[in-house]
């Protein structure tokens, strides 16, 4: 049988480097879209490195003749939340536009061909922004409050638009998912480098915002095997994929400080109003029933686990 070819966008971001391991690990030949000036990738024996831009469609189309790819994952662009209030029309661009293009692209190879191509999007929680419902489900309604949810919305909806034409199109709706390759732009990650720079003594302070949101954590490489079980499943479909367990950033700082090692983190912590974001969705809780069922999905990782590898890394352990 042929080596399935994989294409992915975003490959080397954090969930493109675990995905690229994953389905490395599988026998998978792995290609993947960089942009000029992004880190080398972790694994450079695992991919076939393409270098490009998802808003430049003519060489985007002319790599995806040359790869043939059976399988797309679209990770790349704007992945934080923070960045796309100050670049709106870039991020409905790059995570929005970039997607139907790939879409539009990949059904088109896929009726000259006749090859059938799986196209998985990475969606986010963000596309139901303050949900009305909680847990949310796939039948959440879609209501961003935020330029990335709007942008991810764009693409999430596309995602049933080209399924309904006949492409093997799902869209895994991502909760926050974190790991020590998380950049400091996410606040886990900000919280875990700061506690450990606290108990190195490198520090004595760290400013966050708010203190009060509650977001349901898990652990990256549990969401890029969703990505690929949905990839590969008979049938494609909209996914919800997250722990069922949700947090508040506050608890999350506590952890943060006990696996440090540092006591009374109320001392170190500033809250900073200029931190704050214009509208930030308070709860966010994932009802990933679907995916267990189908799928056969579940995470792996607790939230006291995750917090723990993430302060070990930044303690240089
Ligand atoms: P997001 O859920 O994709 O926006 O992931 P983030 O890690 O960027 O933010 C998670 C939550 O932490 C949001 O509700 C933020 O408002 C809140 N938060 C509080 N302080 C900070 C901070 O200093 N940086 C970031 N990035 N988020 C913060």
């Amino acid at each position: 049988m042929a080596m399935t070819r994989a294409f992915i966008t975003g490959a080397t971001g954090q969930d493109g480097t675990y995905l690229t391991q994953h389905l490395h690990a599988q026998g998978y030949e792995v290609h993947g879209l960089v942009r000029p000036g992004d880190p080398p990738p972790l694994d450079p024996e695992m991919i076939t490195v393409h270098e490009g831009d998802l808003t430049d469609r003519a060489a985007l189309s002319a790599l995806l003749d040359d790869i043939r790819p059976s399988q797309i994952y679209n990770l790349g662009g704007l992945s934080s939340v923070a960045f796309c209030w100050a670049e709106p029309v870039l991020a409905v661009e790059v995570n929005g536009a970039a997607a139907v293009f790939l879409m539009e692209t990949a059904w088109k190879l896929q009726e000259r061909t006749g090859d059938r191509i799986s196209f998985v999007q990475a969606s986010s929680a963000e596309i139901f922004g303050e949900a009305t419902m909680s847990p949310q489900t796939e039948a959440t309604p879609i209501a961003p409050v935020n330029p990335y949810g709007v942008s991810k919305a764009l693409a999430h909806l596309s995602v049933g638009v080209y399924r309904a034409r006949g492409l093997h199109a799902s869209s895994l709706i991502l909760y926050n998912h974190e790991s020590p390759m998380r950049p400091p732009t996410f606040v886990t990650r900000k919280i875990t480098q700061g506690a450990a720079a606290i108990a190195k003594g490198e520090a004595t302070e760290l400013r966050l915002g708010n203190l009060d949101a509650r977001r349901d954590w898990g652990w990256a490489p549990d969401y890029v095997a969703a990505l690929a079980l949905a990839a590969e499943h008979p049938e494609p479909g909209d996914y919800v994929i997250g722990t069922g367990e949700a947090h508040t950033v506050r608890e999350f700082v506590a952890a943060a400080f006990a696996a440090a090692g540092v006591p009374n983190w109320e001392q170190n912590v500033v809250q900073d109003p200029a931190l704050y974001r214009p509208t930030d969705p308070t709860f966010h809780l994932a009802d990933s029933s679907k995916a267990r069922d189908l799928l056969g999905w579940s995470p792996t990782t607790r939230f006291e686990d995750l917090v723990g590898r993430m302060v070990e890394q930044d303690l240089g352990r």
